[in-house]
């Protein structure tokens, strides 16, 4: 199967696989479901502690200059109106005013489309308008009961001549949407009926918090960890002795009201989120401290942090880290690709924001996002709680200090014109100015932002593989393999007695696989022909399958590792086996 273009159908199998080996399964199933939420099973959660604790590993522990924070999911609701949340996070949403009445994110009807039985009608009908007239007056009825050239098909004379020169499918089911002497119109994906046009939709779960159900009581869901980083960033920073350079990473449960839940766990109402908030000077400050503000090109060296970095270089160098860490993790350079954001698709505040896509089964989409923020958010939590987010840098008041008034005033006529060749006021750049002449700043911030589920699905994905496998006999056969990495796979080493019905055998296998257990989360697995245990642990990604026979037993205690890409079977002592296991986990 080529990964690049994995089809959809590739997604339909994996998600039943998931299903029946216990990954992932819908949630509250019993009744029916529950839309947009989603339960992970034995094997799903052990997969997502797994990449939680990589990441942790990689952007906290591994690390001096960050620290962690587990803040609460329900926060003081001034958190959302500072952030902007409770103003603007939301989606622009339509609803089917047609049979269906559905509700819809109006920037996915297309993408809806798309997967559509209508559109799967109406594309081999383009240019042949005999054909769509003969469709809206007899199947069109089923498909696109909505559709107002099927409700009225004496349309059909008046747009005759244009169904013949309709230039694709999506002309053609606007065409047939669209009632006489009306604007065009945005037709229901699903029966065919008018959209209204998009209104705004918080995304954001309201809930009540005490008995009073009472608007002053409401308050919500956090829609993301990162606002709790910044409300807590002067607590972090005093208690752990940092300073900028320096972040606060966090893990852990996000809500949004998604108008249309989609594409399996990729876009859910309850998911988890991993962010890291890394806390920069200001470039002015660094020119201060530093003499200059290296600048980025493609030949700055990204490995280390230094001193003399500007936020353009800080922004690449987590750019670069997140890549590694996604490499590491198993998924290969050409999975995924950096999309720039276009200076006019950027908040007004980012100086920029890179996502990182993976090329999943249905599209190219966002896996996570790294933002170069300004000081916008801890700016807003200072304007809006009346505390101070400032840092205060003595080394740079003793920098200012060195200056003479000359060198100050002119430093001062540069930020100026920088700021307002940004648009800012000369206002403004003079009271940052005054206050970082006294050693004083907002930190800017680079955030790093990524979704646990959307990672869990790009692995599961790219690990995916149905591999065709022809015996000495030429008998052909189907292996269903997950290649994931052995620091992300659930279950890192099975463990299988040759035979159950020896108890001396059966006794050794089990202190090898106690032994094995107190590492990594093994599997015992004691049923059936070892070739069938095999392809159960393949089936879900186990890197390491260990069968105990009678050599064990008799002869010198070697043990039979099987490695799960390669087939190829190797005799082993327990401790080598220990060894290579820890190797493959942790490399
Ligand atoms: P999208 O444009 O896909 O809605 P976003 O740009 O709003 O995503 P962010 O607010 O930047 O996403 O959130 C950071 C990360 O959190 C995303 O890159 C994604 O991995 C994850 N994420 C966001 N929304 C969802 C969701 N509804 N379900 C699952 N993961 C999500």
């Amino acid at each position: 199967m080529d990964k690049k273009e994995a089809p959809k159908s590739a997604l339909d199998a994996l998600v039943s696989l998931c299903k029946r080996r216990g990954f992932i399964f819908q949630s509250s199933e019993v009744y029916g479901g529950f839309a947009g939420f989603w339960d992970y099973g034995p094997l799903g959660c052990e997969l997502k502690r797994n990449i939680k604790e990589r990441w942790w590993r990689f952007m906290v522990r591994d690390r001096e200059d960050v620290e962690g924070l587990d803040a609460s999911i329900i926060m003081h609701p001034a958190i959302w109106k500072a952030s902007g949340h409770l103003d603007t996070f939301s989606d622009p949403m339509s609803m089917c005013k047609g049979n269906c009445r559905k509700l819809m994110r109006a920037d996915q009807i297309w993408e809806i489309f798309e997967d559509s039985p209508i559109k799967a009608a109406l594309e081999p009908l383009v240019g042949d308008a005999g054909a769509v007239a003969n469709w809206c007056k007899g199947k069109g009825k089923n498909v696109a009961p909505g559709l107002y050239t099927v409700q009225h098909p004496e349309r059909l004379e008046a747009i005759f001549e244009t169904l013949k020169t309709v230039p694709d499918v999506r002309a053609l089911f606007i065409l047939l949407a669209t009632p006489a002497g009306e604007p065009e119109a945005l037709p229901c994906p699903n029966c065919g009926g008018v959209m209204t046009e998009p209104r705004p939709f918080n995304l954001m779960f309201k809930t009540v918090v005490g008995p009073i159900d009472d608007p002053s009581n409401v308050a919500y869901l956090r829609p993301e960890t990162a606002q709790a980083i910044f409300a807590e960033f002067p607590n972090v920073m005093v208690s752990s002795r940092q300073a900028p350079p320096f972040g606060i990473g966090q893990i852990g449960k996000s809500f949004r009201n998604e108008v249309t839940p989609r594409n399996y766990i990729f876009r859910s109402r309850e998911f988890e989120q991993m962010e890291l908030e890394f806390f920069i000077k200001p470039d002015e400050a660094v020119e201060l401290l530093c003499g200059r503000v290296e600048p980025l090109t493609d030949d700055t060296d990204l490995s280390e942090p230094k001193p003399e970095w500007g936020w353009a270089c800080w922004h690449k160098y987590w750019v670069e880290q997140r890549k590694q860490w996604l490499v590491a993790n198993g998924l290969p350079k050409d999975s995924f690709v950096e999309y720039w954001q276009k200076p006019d698709e950027l908040a007004h505040y980012a100086r920029a924001c890179v996502d990182i896509e993976y090329r999943f089964p249905f599209g190219t989409q966002e896996l996570e996002g790294i933002a170069a923020r300004s000081d916008f958010d801890l700016s807003r939590h200072q304007e809006h709680s009346g505390k101070s987010m400032e840092v205060f840098d003595e080394p740079l008041k003793l920098a200012v200090k060195k200056l003479s008034d000359d060198e100050k005033a002119a430093f001062r006529a540069k930020v100026v014109a920088e700021w307002q060749g940004r648009g800012k006021t000369a206002e403004a750049a003079n009271a940052f100015i005054d206050r970082l002449f006294e050693g004083k700043y907002i930190p800017h911030v680079i955030e790093p932002s990524a979704g646990v589920d959307r990672m869990a699905l790009a692995l599961l994905c790219d690990a995916y593989e149905e591999q065709r496998l022809v015996d000495e006999k030429g008998k052909e056969d189907v292996r269903t393999v997950l290649h994931l990495a052995p620091a992300i796979a659930p279950v890192k080493v099975a463990v299988f007695p040759l035979v159950k019905n020896r108890p001396e055998l059966r006794n050794l296998a089990r202190d090898i696989f106690k032994r094995l257990q107190k590492r990594w989360n093994c599997f015992w697995d004691e049923t059936g022909a070892i070739g069938r245990r095999y392809r159960r642990q393949d089936e879900i990604g186990t890197p390491f399958c260990v069968t105990v026979d009678f050599d064990t037993l008799e002869k010198d205690g070697t043990v039979t590792l099987r490695d799960r890409d390669s087939m190829t079977q190797e005799r082993i002592s327990v401790d080598d086996l220990i060894a290579k296991v820890d190797a493959a986990v942790n490399g």
